[in-house]
């Protein structure tokens, strides 16, 4: 026998053993030939899940996955907020090593290397499919996703707040991902990443014809989204791809629910928002049926599914493959377990907190430490820290040595940040007093910030005042503000409020030296975040170019970019005020300037696109416009005349533009009539054919609908529908000239 076959031989064994010992009848899809879908339900507690001992609504198909595979009973969140915990998740790196601790102020460095990029390299295909505009393109966790298909926005309407609450329901991702599982190469692996957003608040699960959903509240949103898992799992067990697939479930985070005075989540770091589901579903890899009941890591989750994959881990990760305790009988009661919030101090100049936990006690560090015995206490009400002092300093001697292993001082911090003598200098000349800008804020700066649990009512009014803000009540916003400022008028946050509801009720007059005030408040604040203090001046610069006073704007916005040149809004804002002003030259050079840092800025194109067609630049027009297409964004006005620039030479982009167009904006069947031609140009007659129903659903007395219905009809080569199609166009207008032609051409043929 030769040395190949005895090793083929002992390789078969080894399979014939491992599938025994795990209790399969059959030979399990080896490692080598498995894909894998990773599902992030963000928001999702681990308790409300049935296999977590969760009561109050059913969860079968969450539940299913748990039964069939290992579920991990402890597992922790790094950091209770959507982007830095998929930065982390898709990384294998903690928060502070990669540097990204808060949505939208923060992107994943292009140099780290993720999951998909890894997957990629070894020629998986990948597909993420995101239903938050927090994980859009542009954040970082597109970074080897071939196909990633995000949340379409409008930018140009509402305020930064309406834009980060942009959504869409686990029902219209899975639309997107069926489509994918169709359209795939099915000769390649996958690595598929579907993101469910719909436990956020607000608890609104949409109510579909034929899904019974049970609960109320939080609860129904989880029952909403097991039912759409439970479709997703069903399309890949259809597709036979499910037993060839490791599927991996995790939550991003919890959701406090009033635990400890929270609402949401962002502020705290305890277990309502830091524990959530995990499983593992890969059959003849992970027993059916494990649990492993001490604490892990998201942060492992990459070593995991590489581990799982036979593949290496990622070389930058910090969280170890988990499969040794899904393996073993050691179910790591002594693993420790981490966390950390920088929301409060970015958002609201309080102190960040950081936790360390092991299987029973855990210590969260903040200006006033806690310690809690989670097994007599789990919910967190009686602080030990002066009772057990010495335990209580053991953990935070243990957190404070292990944060200096994994903090990457090369990682860009928003939170410190130094204002050069040159910047002071400017700050002065625009009219700003502040003898004493805070020239440093650092991370272990020695400053002493308020704690946010002394924090937490003023912060739920704060909350109170922006929802209304949001829904239209500035008057009610402002009316909260001023009441917050009136008793804490260093609440920048407040302010910022107090602002907004102002311009909005158009009160500019009074809103001028609110956000005067409100630069020198942040600048000279040294607690006060860099965010916080760009967005001061950027605040500033809009009431200006909303009072028509060009040139103070203009200084403030230079001082913006200068400060920030990855700021959109102001790039944008600016060179939009600059094309007002008539000056395209200088608008040009600020969007070009920007783009050639973000090339894929749906917004920044769309407004190079406008000064394009302004100057007559047709060609640099038809570009932009592809380019639009390409990144799938911009806002829609110009995403509609973008597809009529390309509709003759591209209409497969064309018809792009107009489906980013159409999902930010209401059904419009005249709309919908041009989408419908340029895919039936681009050779997409099955979903010109969906597109033209959906348009004369709405108007059924359109006799071109039923024409092109007709046509397309008669491509996809069904001349019966055909026929129909074109006597009905005949019926709603006697003289269809190209109707008539077609049915004599019919009937001669
Ligand atoms: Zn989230």
């Amino acid at each position: 026998m030769s040395a190949t076959r005895v090793r083929m031989r002992l390789a078969g064994l080894q399979i014939a053993v491992v599938a025994l010992a795990l209790g399969e009848c059959s030979e399990p899809v080896p490692a080598s030939r498995r894909s894998v879908v990773l599902v992030t339900l963000d928001t999702t507690r681990s308790d409300r899940l049935g296999a977590y001992g969760g009561t109050a609504v059913p969860t079968p198909n969450l539940d299913r996955v748990a039964r069939e595979g290992a579920l991990f009973e402890t597992a922790v969140s790094q950091v209770p907020l959507t982007l830095p915990s998929h930065a982390s998740l898709m990384t294998g790196r903690y928060p502070a090593s990669l540097g990204v601790r808060h949505n939208g102020i923060y992107r994943l460095p292009e140099d780290v290397t993720t999951l998909a990029e890894r997957l990629a390299e070894e020629g998986f295909e990948t597909a993420g499919f995101v239903s938050s505009f927090v994980l859009n393109r542009g954040f970082g966790v597109e970074q080897g996703f071939e196909r990633f298909d995000d949340v379409p926005v409008d930018r140009f309407q509402g305020n930064r707040d309406q834009l980060f609450e942009a959504e869409r329901s686990a029902d219209d991702v899975n639309e997107q991902v069926f489509r994918w599982l169709e359209e795939r190469d099915p000769d390649r692996r996958f690595f598929l990443w579907v993101h469910y957003y719909d436990p956020h608040d607000p608890y609104d699960p949409p109510e579909r014809e034929g899904r019974r959903l049970h609960g109320t509240g939080y609860d129904r949103e989880i029952s909403y989204v097991d039912s759409c898992f439970g479709d997703l799992v069903d399309r890949l067990g259809e597709a036979d791809l499910l037993d060839s697939t490791i599927v991996v479930v995790a939550g991003d985070h919890g959701e406090s629910l009033g635990d400890h005075g929270e609402s949401t989540h962002g502020v705290f770091i305890y277990e309502a928002s830091t524990r959530v589901p995990l499983l593992v579903r890969a059959p003849g890899l992970v027993p059916a049926g494990r649990r492993v009941a001490g604490p892990v890591e998201l942060v492992a989750v990459a070593a995991t599914i590489l581990d799982l994959l036979g593949l290496d881990p990622l070389p930058e990760g910090q969280g170890p493959s988990l499969r040794p305790r899904i393996e073993g009988d050691d179910d790591g009661h002594d693993a420790t377990a981490h966390a950390e919030t920088y929301m409060p101090r970015l958002d609201y100049g309080w102190s960040e907190l950081t936790m360390v936990r092991d299987g029973r006690f855990k210590l969260i560090q903040a200006p006033t430490p806690e310690l809690y015995d989670l097994r007599d206490d789990p919910g967190e009400t009686l602080n030990l820290f002066q009772e057990d002092t010495e335990r209580g300093e053991r953990l935070a001697a243990s957190l404070a040595s292990w944060a200096k292993t994994i903090e990457d001082a090369s990682a860009e911090s928003q939170a410190s940040r130094t204002l050069s003598a040159e910047e002071q200098e400017r700050l002065r000349s625009l009219g700003y007093l502040g003898g004493e800008f805070s020239a440093t804020v650092g991370e272990g700066d020695g400053i002493a910030r308020p704690d946010p649990k002394e924090m937490i009512a003023q912060l739920e009014r704060f909350l109170e005042s922006r929802r209304r803000l949001n829904t239209g009540d500035a008057l009610g916003a402002l009316e909260i503000s001023e009441d917050i400022l009136g008793e804490h008028p260093e609440n920048h946050q407040a302010r910022v409020t107090r602002i907004l509801a102002l311009i909005d009720l158009g009160r500019l007059v009074e809103a001028e030296p609110v956000a005067r005030a409100h630069v020198e408040a942040t600048q000279t604040d040294p607690a006060a975040s860099v965010a916080l203090r760009e967005g001061s001046l950027e605040l500033m610069a809009t009431v200006y170019r909303l009072q028509g006073r060009i040139d103070e704007a203009e200084r403030h916005y230079r001082l913006v970019l200068d400060l920030n040149p990855d700021s959109e809004t102001s790039a944008v804002d600016f060179a939009t005020l600059l094309l007002e002003s008539d000056r395209p030259a200088e608008a040009r050079e600020i969007v070009d300037a920007f783009l050639a840092r973000h090339p894929s800025s749906g917004i920044a194109l769309a407004t190079r696109f406008r000064l394009e067609e302004l100057s007559g630049d047709q060609d640099g027009a038809r570009r932009t416009a592809a380019a639009m297409a390409d990144a799938r964004g911009g806002d829609p006005e110009a995403l509609i005349r973008a597809s009529r620039v390309l509709s003759q030479h591209d209409p497969a982009r064309a018809a792009v533009c107009l489906e980013v167009a159409l999902a930010a904006l209401a059904p419009d069947p005249a709309l919908l009539a041009q989408l419908g031609a340029v895919q039936a140009r681009s050779g997409r007659l099955e979903d010109a054919r969906e597109t033209f129903l959906a348009a004369s659903r709405m108007a059924p007395r359109d006799p071109r609908l039923q024409y092109h219905l007709g046509v397309v009809a008669l491509e996809l080569g069904d001349e019966k529908e055909g026929r129909f199609r074109l006597e009905q166009a005949l019926r709603l207008d006697a003289g269809y000239r190209e109707a008539q032609e077609l049915l004599r051409r019919l009937e001669g043929s």
